[in-house]
């Protein structure tokens, strides 16, 4: 990087402007070195050293470098860190620069790949439990178009939705990337944008068309234009990003919008599924319940998940299959114990289409198809198979010929590189058999001329080496060198070292360039039949994929089946009328960490239904509100993800539409004023809840103060139970709003039980019907360790308060007996009250001076 614009730095620029805001990995000889800000940017990320290189302008430029056979573990640093990396490797060797350009010839160098976080591929790059979606989202006619990949697998999934509906389609597929079109106002924050004549939807259907070759998309299902023009966006970054190869590509499934329950991002993060509030897959529903086998059942248990079915056929297929396993804990035993040892053939596959496959890939589809085929075989033979079963056993077998083809190719464990050959198995191919035999025979005839070697010369301290500057070589010890260097001797002199000289001779010479020539051969060959292999494996892609398909749905199901024996739990019956009754239901995340405390869950029963379908529910904090609220929703969604529940019984009339929220305070961490975050996500449940929908809402309305939250929280029970009608559980701490029961007829009150005992209170976190009778607020106060006299005088003001209420009675007085301001001006109008009555009191006629002092010390000391 000398001088103001050598040929170097212009081609760099070159290169830069190509990446478009991607980091430069620019290849020079055994590095990737980063330059300028990229240089700066990338050293803070990898935390490796930043120096200089030459100057530009009368600037020192900042330059780091990484090794390019560890790139990967760099790359998978800079891509978790949001960064987008442009390779440019060198496409000619600098021979080749010279024979065209002379001496001083500069190598060329291209973009030959795009590393983002939506576009991967590599092993190491990839979490194995979850998949990885690249998303191209656009708008056409106020319709949204979807189209969404894993390229690591090739599934691909094309939808529609209105356009209030893309953060909730967004919140589902969870994409590591999104691109959208650059002139769209609407598109999402972190969407990288892209030409809009990429989102043409004619655009699209041709290049979907020409990735799969077929004439029409018909026999893939209906697409309507704005899922073509989403799809149109997709390809052609990928073509981009991959500079032409285009990745693994699974024909387009079409989503039907309302094939899923409906949730939306505010429920997806409330209810902790995939992912805890606090970031990360620890303390998610997730975490709780997955003992999938494989990664590739995690991924699809996840998708589950994302997606719970509103089709009763569909989930009663996945509980049957769930129960048939349940039933047969050695049939499960065995099967999860062949799947654990399965690689991740959907992901070797993966790699293998986009042009990065190496050996050990083509040996995990071949020990993969194998042992799908075994697993099969051992299915079929058993009674009683679930229908969905029969329809998986299917696409596990069929691959016979491929199998064998790479059983007889492959050698039992191939390597990742496939640079130095050694993959292919012997007896495959007579003449590599041969060549090998060749290179196999010229190295027995050099341990033979060692042993000659040293007999003719009587230097037994002789060695035959092998480096890779000098290739074979004869060395001895300097102190015998002179018998060698005689002209006579044979041997001719090559290089002198510290105590040693290394020759040459004719036979050695002739051994080794058999040795080079046969491997030279042998690797050419191998590489022949690699290619091959990978082009058998391409072909039958898209039965190969059908295979990791069934495996994964075959694996989450005895998952399921585990965990459900682990935890006692059972099968849901899924009814299409509007009840929801469950019986000994459990939380599953909280369950679990109370278990490692040592300490039992106490479960409770949930029962709704067209007449009764509001539950209010009351009692202290820390009672176990939110607890309850939440474990009936993940149980209406596992049952729904064609899951057992942690229950004892469950009675589950299909949801159409999931929703959580939860009251602003609870909530602080987010940027946005909370009371309004909390007053926009309400009013969407609102305006979206329907008949079917089971909606769960935890202290709305605490987000401000009191009167407008109680007002609030009042005018929102109302209209779920009037106009939306939905299911729905709303947990509270305002009592007034028990006076509901009164006028709403399908709601009724219920609260979480408490037991004062000895001055203590007793969460007993178990569920009664009845209003909450009163608050334990100062119990819980002093259970955090408010000092005894705070607590004391709290005491005080409260029965006075509770006395004011009792005097006066009605709705206005239970207003009264609310927190904050309210308590406050209260407690300062009861005390002036007390006052004056004692005051009244007072015969002042009949007091002494003594005691009219008394009195007053009195007065002073109660003011
Ligand atoms: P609330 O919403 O009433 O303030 P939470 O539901 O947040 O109360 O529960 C507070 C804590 O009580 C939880 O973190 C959990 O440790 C415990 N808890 C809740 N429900 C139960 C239960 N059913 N059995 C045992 N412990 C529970």
């Amino acid at each position: 990087m000398a001088g103001k614009s050598t040929p170097m730095m212009e081609q760099y620029h070159a290169l830069k402007r190509e990446a478009e805001g991607c980091l430069l990995f620019y290849r020079m000889g055994d590095f990737f070195e980063l330059f300028f800000d990229d240089a700066r940017q990338a050293a803070a990320i990898l935390d490796i050293a930043l120096t200089t290189r030459g100057e530009h302008g009368g600037e020192a430029v900042p330059m780091c470098g990484v090794p390019a056979h560890s790139a990967e573990g760099y790359l998978a640093r800079l891509i978790k860190a949001g960064c987008r990396v442009a390779i440019a490797e060198q496409v000619e060797t600098p021979e080749e620069a010279k024979k065209r350009g002379g001496s001083k010839a500069l190598v060329r160098r291209d973009i030959v790949r795009f590393v983002t976080a939506g576009t991967l591929t590599e092993e190491a790059l990839l979490e194995p439990r979850r998949a990885n979606m690249l998303v191209a989202v656009c708008e056409l006619r106020g319709t949204i178009g979807i189209a969404a990949v894993d390229i690591s697998t090739g599934r691909m999934e094309l939808e529609e939705c209105a356009a209030d509906r893309l953060g909730a389609a967004l919140a589902r597929l969870g994409p590591s990337e999104v691109v959208a079109p650059e002139d769209w106002d609407a598109r999402p924050a972190e969407a990288i944008e892209r030409a809009r004549q990429d989102f043409a939807s004619d655009a699209g259907e041709a290049r979907l068309k020409a990735v799969h070759g077929v004439a029409t998309l018909d026999g893939f299902g209906a697409f309507t234009r704005p899922m073509l023009a989403a799809a149109g966006g997709l390809l052609a970054y990928l073509d981009h990003a991959g500079r032409g190869t285009m990745p693994l590509l699974l024909p387009p499934v079409a989503r039907e919008s309302d094939s899923a329950m409906a949730m939306d991002e505010a429920t997806r993060a409330s209810l902790e599924i995939l992912e805890a509030q606090r970031g990360g897959r620890q303390g998610s529903l997730i975490a709780a319940i997955d003992r999938c086998a494989t990664g590739a059942g995690a991924r699809q248990l996840a998708d589950d998940l994302s997606a719970p079915l509103t089709d009763r056929g569909a989930i009663e297929a996945r509980l049957a299959l769930v129960g048939w396993l349940h039933a047969d804990p050695l049939l499960r035993a065995d099967l999860r114990e062949v799947l654990r040892a399965l690689p991740d053939i959907g992901r070797a596959l993966g790699r293998i289409v986009a042009g990065r496959g190496s050996p050990r890939d083509l040996g995990q589809v071949r020990d993969g198809l194998a042992e799908a085929r075994r697993i099969r075989d051992h299915l079929q033979g058993k009674p009683d198979r679930p229908a969905l079963l029969e329809r998986l056993l299917p696409a596990m077998g069929g691959h016979g010929a491929l199998v064998d083809l790479l059983q007889r190719a492959l050698v039992p464990a191939p390597p990742t590189e496939r640079q130095n050959g050694g993959f292919i198995a012997e007896g495959y191919d007579a003449a590599l058999d041969e060549l090998r035999q060749t290179s196999g025979s010229a190295r027995r005839a050099i341990a033979a001329l060692e042993g000659r070697y040293r007999e003719d010369t009587g230097i037994a301290a002789l060695k035959i080496k092998h480096n890779g500057v000098l290739g074979y070589f004869i060395e001895v010890p300097a102190k015998h060198a002179d018998a060698l260097m005689a002209s006579d001797s044979g041997f001719t002199h090559r290089q002198t070292m510290a105590g040693a000289v290394r020759f040459n001779s004719l036979g050695l010479h002739e051994e080794a360039a058999r040795i080079a020539e046969a491997g030279g051969h042998a690797l050419a060959a191998e590489e022949a039949h690699f290619e091959d292999l990978t082009a058998a494996v391409i072909d039958a892609r898209e039965a190969i994929a059908a295979t990791a398909a069934a495996l994964a749905r075959l694996d989450v199901a005895a998952g399921n089946a585990e965990r459900a024996a682990e935890g006692d739990w059972c099968r849901a019956e899924i009814l299409e009328d509007r009840c929801l009754e469950i019986a000994g239901g459990r939380h599953p995340v909280v369950e679990q960490a109370l278990a490692k405390g040592g300490e039992r869950f106490v479960a409770n029963d949930c029962r709704l239904d067209d007449q009764d379908r509001l539950w209010l529910i009351g009692g202290p904090n820390m009672g176990g509100k939110s607890t309850f609220l939440r474990q009936n929703a993940l149980i209406v969604l596992l049952a729904q993800a064609g899951c057992f529940v942690p229950a004892v019984s469950a009675r589950i009339g299909l949801v159409d539409r999931l929703f959580s929220r939860v009251g602003a305070s609870d909530n602080l961490a987010r940027g946005r004023s909370t009371f309004m975050v909390e007053m926009v996500e309400t009013a969407a449940i609102l305006s979206q809840a329907t008949e079917r929908s089971f909606v769960i809402l935890d202290e709305v309305g605490r987000g401000t103060s009191t009167y407008d939250g109680l007002a609030l929280a009042w005018a929102v029970v109302e209209a779920v139970h009037e106009t939306n009608r939905c299911r729905c559980l709303f947990a509270t701490h305002y009592h007034e709003l028990s006076r509901l029961a009164e006028t709403c007829e399908a709601l009724s009150l219920h609260h979480v039980r408490a037991r004062e005992w000895k001055g203590d209170l007793v969460l007993l976190h178990e569920l009664a019907e009845g209003p909450a009778d009163r608050s334990y607020g100062l119990a819980v106060a002093r259970l955090a360790g408010v000092p005894d006299a705070v607590v004391a005088r709290a005491k005080s003001v409260l029965d006075r308060l509770e006395k004011g209420r009792a005097e006066t009675g009605g709705l206005a007085a239970g207003l009264g007996d609310l927190p904050l301001f309210a308590a406050a001006n209260a407690a300062e109008e009861e005390q002036c009250d007390t006052l004056r009555e004692r005051l009244r009191e007072l015969d002042v006629d009949a007091l002494s001076p003594r005691d009219a002092l008394d009195a007053l010390y009195a007065l002073k000391q109660d003011a």
